[in-house]
């Protein structure tokens, strides 16, 4: 019997008698969480794992057994999951504990926290059964643990739905209001944007750019509400719905670019460049507000169609199916296929380190890392060699996590917060003990930067950082200095 398949009803036979709080049975969380788990393009051995996630905390399985019935790799899976255990969310000293823990589980196995994440996911879709005074906490730690989790691994579609479940959860009000005003405005604002998607459709076919992709997104409702929060005014969001062109090459990213700044008028300040300036997450494309000339004001997110899928799916888009060539796998996959879309399928087949050439190096090497991994020394061997001992995880003091190479100072640091603050530092902080801006930081700092509106950077701290990134920003700031 195929590995899948063995796992499936292992789990049935494991949760036998178990129900939910909808009194469902238990085996379909599992299922579903494997599902998800397929969905993300996962590979077989995590879907096996997402399957048995729950087997030895919840049916006194001996993870002995899961390794004698599906193998060494498996069974470090299911463990790491088990081990993980839950994460709680009692203010801000815990938090930052929780997201050690879940750091930590990431640098052993980045599959270990897809499963985790999946499994958060289905108990959110569910969370309407459990009882009230459950359904707070829970939805809480979602907000506050594992979707920034999954923001940060550039997991935009998980993000987005753990969000939008767990909002009227945390704050009721807060989601009946918003959720009421955006309906009565909604009508008006798709008819909008599809007229004015129809214009940039004949601007840019009138400049030879037709093999273009349109369409647009509505922003979730949870993310609306906390801009709202930080603009205070909803006038000024305008991003609300966003106009997405989609273009094969970064080349051609540009020259939309060209032609919607040329057709209309961009708003000042509001044109970023993601191409040239990757957001930390890996996030690249280029975004720019523009006037639509009927009093409207619209957010265009201009992206090659793999950005725009790294966008969805960040690391898991690169944690594919080894291969997906050989007969073998074809049938190991017959199982996920009856459970999934068929266009699903069909892209889960393509590598994508193949098809993208402007994913960031870590990622790359992660992927590297985790396909190879298949027999069981390799594994062994890369889990003490893997990529993730080339990274660090630094901390800010409310618990923000920020990825860096290893040898970055207080100045990467800063600027991978925002080229302002690094722009005004003044000083860091390290563990609250003043430090120089040359010292490199370690594994789970916690550092505080200090900021002053007058403080400009210096050209001695291009050669006391580590990220290109950082070293760009500097000379940038430098050159807009002296022109002044
Ligand atoms: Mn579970």
């Amino acid at each position: 019997m195929i590995l899948i398949d063995r796992a499936y009803e292992f789990a049935r036979k494991a949760h036998e008698g178990q129900t939910r709080h909808s009194g469902e049975e238990y085996f379909i969380h599992v299922v579903e969480t494997a599902k998800i788990l397929a969905e993300l393009g996962m590979g077989v051995t995590t879907v096996v794992a997402g399957l048995l996630h729950d087997t030895v905390e919840d049916c006194e399985i001996k993870l002995e057994t899961i390794e004698k019935e599906f193998g060494e790799e498996v069974a470090f899976l299911v463990d790491g999951v088990t081990k993980l255990g839950s994460l709680r969310y009692n203010g801000a000293d815990r938090h930052n504990e929780s997201l050690r823990k879940l750091f930590v589980a990431m640098s052993e196995d980045i599959r270990v926290l897809m499963i985790k994440l999946s499994d958060r996911l289905h108990n959110m879709r569910t969370l309407s059964h459990v009882p009230n005074e459950k359904q707070t906490r829970i939805a809480t730690e979602t907000l506050e643990i594992y979707a920034p989790i999954a923001y940060r691994l550039g997991i935009r579609k998980l993000n987005r739905e753990l969000e939008d479940l767990a909002f009227p959860y945390v704050y009721p009000k807060e989601f009946e209001n918003l959720k009421k005003a955006m309906k009565e405005s909604e009508r008006e604002r798709l008819e909008s944007l599809e007229k004015f998607i129809n214009s940039v459709k004949k601007a840019l076919a009138k400049e030879g750019l037709v093999k273009v992709k349109t369409d647009f997104r509505i922003k979730g409702l949870y993310s609306l509400y906390k801009k709202i929060q930080d603009k205070k005014d909803i006038e000024k969001i305008y991003d609300i719905n966003a106009v997405r062109i989609l273009v094969d090459t970064s080349a051609d990213c540009y020259r939309v670019l060209g032609v919607i700044h040329g057709s209309w008028k961009p708003l000042p300040g509001r044109i970023k460049d993601y191409i040239a300036f990757p957001k930390p997450n890996g996030y690249q494309g280029i975004h720019t507000t523009i006037f639509t000339g009927d009093g409207d004001v619209v957010e265009i997110q201009i992206k090659t169609h793999d950005m725009h899928k790294f966008s969805e799916y960040g690391v898991a888009s690169h944690i594919t199916y080894k291969s997906g060539k050989t007969g073998k796998d074809e049938e190991t996959l017959g199982w996920i296929k009856s459970l999934l879309p068929k266009t699903l399928i069909k892209e889960k087949h393509k590598s994508f380190l193949e098809t993208t050439k402007d994913v960031p190096h870590w990622i790359k090497e992660l992927v590297a890392y985790q396909e190879h991994s298949t027999d069981k020394e390799t594994f062994q061997e890369n889990l003490k060699n893997d990529f993730f001992s080339n990274r660090i995880f630094a901390f800010s003091p409310k618990g923000d996590v920020v990825d860096l190479p290893i040898d970055s100072t207080p100045i990467d640091f800063a600027y991978s917060i925002h080229s302002d603050i690094g722009n005004h530092m003044i000083g860091a902080k390290v563990g609250g003990k003043l430090v120089s801006l040359e010292t490199k930081l370690q594994n789970g700092d916690i550092v505080e930067i200090m900021t002053k509106q007058s403080a400009r950077p210096n050209l001695k701290w291009v050669d006391m950082c580590k990220m290109p990134m950082t070293k760009r920003h500097i000379r940038t700031e430098l050159s807009r200095m002296s022109k002044k």
